[in-house]
């Protein structure tokens, strides 16, 4: 990095103390231990300033999809920058990236998706669906409906409607979350949930949906605008629903005319092996939001499609009065026109569907025979295991232990980055991996578990 390459880690870590406030961070924690400085990265390592290598299991936030380094999506950035720096799309214009990225991402989509809505971020894409949503049944002439369901433990963005949406605890205890007008049902969590209940997976996708129908039922069908979920539930710990879940809970939005929104900000792009994850679990939502693949986080971009139907009952009200200044942004479209090439040459969904995800899966599987190991799930190249202390009656450690934390600091030091979601250890890594790559992936991820046992 330019001017910085002679500060030592000391100093940047000082610096970074003094000033830099964490997402998502113990910031006293985290300056007493000193925050890990990442200076580069390609293809799926990262490396910090004392020189360490680190296989990044987690594809950064699960955007990184196409790998780190990408020569090709760099110089469309530049090229686009030096052209045309910025313009917004609000009053009467466009720019040929917009158009051409808009037209590719609907290209992507099944027929009646049709309209691109650009954002910058997740959140600001849930905002904006929400947003649309409620419009639309206004402009039905049935304003009363207005509510959201969700569902514990999703996670749909930390801007206030997004931490709403989702389903986290911990940002609901924040003063004055959940805003009126969202409620949550169960996650479809088998190991957690319907294990429990006694049920097999396909009874308990069934009896997990029925909740969606008895809070509709609940509610009054005239007043609720809209069900909102992740296909994989990812940040709240990779909950991979039974595949009778989905059809279920489509079928129950459309026979009480509920807005189905699928969240594929984790799971668009090829994550689980189909370009969007509602493919992977057979419904057709009629509003899709994305974000993190899509520009494989070279440059910060989110987007919305509506149906064909929810756009031509927007159209009906005028203007929509929505919009950031980044929408649309031209260095953003240049990123993701690029990574769209890449996915599109190197084949990824298909090496996910049907390469690389399944030796991903049955190595990761043979976890399972660990004492510490619960449960492993993967699905595509989104994947948990559940560390459990008691393999025999799958029982918890108490959570004083910390026993996920751990796990994640120790794989770290064993050179894989796996993210902690309580005892859930969650793994999703770039969609480029090489199969070598990918056997370090399970070859680290046990060493972590021997050494935690
Ligand atoms: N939706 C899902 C499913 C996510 O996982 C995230 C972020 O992790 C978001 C929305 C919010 O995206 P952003 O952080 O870009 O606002």
């Amino acid at each position: 990095m330019a001017g910085l390459a002679n500060t030592s880690t000391a100093e940047i870590q000082a610096r970074d103390a003094r000033h830099h406030w964490h997402p998502f961070s113990d910031m006293a924690a985290l300056n007493a231990a000193g925050s890990r400085v990442v200076t580069a990265a390609e293809g799926w390592t990262l490396t910090d300033s004392e020189g360490h290598q680190v296989l990044d299991g987690m594809s950064g936030l699960w955007n990184v999809a196409v790998g780190y380094g990408r020569r090709e999506i760099v110089d469309a950035v530049a090229e686009a920058l030096t052209t045309l720096s910025y313009t917004n799309t609000f009053f009467q214009c466009t720019h040929p990236a917009a158009a051409a990225y808009a037209e590719a991402i609907a290209g992507l989509l099944p027929g009646h998706l049709n309209r691109i809505f650009f954002t910058s971020s997740g959140s600001e894409a849930n905002d904006t669906a929400f947003r649309a949503a409620r419009t639309y049944w206004d402009l039905k002439g049935k304003p009363e409906k207005k509510r959201f369901i969700a569902r514990r433990n999703g996670y749909h963005g930390s801007t206030v409607l997004g931490a709403s949406l989702g389903g986290m605890a911990p940002m609901h205890g924040q003063s004055g979350l959940p805003i009126e007008g969202i409620s949550h049902i169960d996650q479809p969590y088998w190991f957690g949930d319907g294990r429990l209940l006694g049920m097999s997976p396909a009874e308990y996708g069934h009896f997990a949906a029925e909740r969606l129908a008895v809070e509709i039922d609940r509610l009054g069908a005239d007043t609720v605008a809209a069900f909102i979920g992740e296909p994989i539930q990812g940040a709240g710990g990779v909950v991979i629903p039974p595949d009778t879940y989905w059809p279920r809970i489509a079928e129950i939005c459309a026979e009480r005319d509920i807005l189905l929104v699928a969240d594929e900000v984790i799971c668009g792009f090829g994550r689980t092996g189909a370009m969007w994850g509602f493919e992977t679990f057979g419904f057709s939502p009629d509003i899709v939001t994305m974000a993190k693949a899509m520009t494989s986080g070279y440059i910060p971009c989110g987007g919305v499609a509506f149906s064909d139907e929810v756009a031509a009952t927007l159209e009906t009200g005028g203007e929509f009065f929505h919009g950031y200044t980044a929408s649309g942004h031209p260095a953003a479209c240049a990123a993701g026109l690029a990574n769209l090439a890449i996915i599109d040459r190197e084949r990824l969904v298909e090496r996910v569907a049907t390469d690389i995800g399944p030796y991903l899966a049955a190595r990761w599987a043979s976890l399972g025979d660990h004492p510490l190991v619960g449960e492993t799930r993967m699905r595509g190249l989104i994947g948990a295991f559940e560390l459990v202390r008691d393999k025999a009656a799958l029982e918890r450690f108490p959570a004083d232990i910390a026993a996920g934390t751990r796990c994640r600091d120790l794989s770290v030091r064993n050179g894989l980055v796996m993210r902690a979601v309580g005892d859930t250890m969650v793994i999703a890594p770039p969609l480029v991996i090489s199969h070598e790559a990918a056997d370090l992936i399970v070859a680290r991820a046990r060493k972590t578990l021997d050494d935690l046992h």
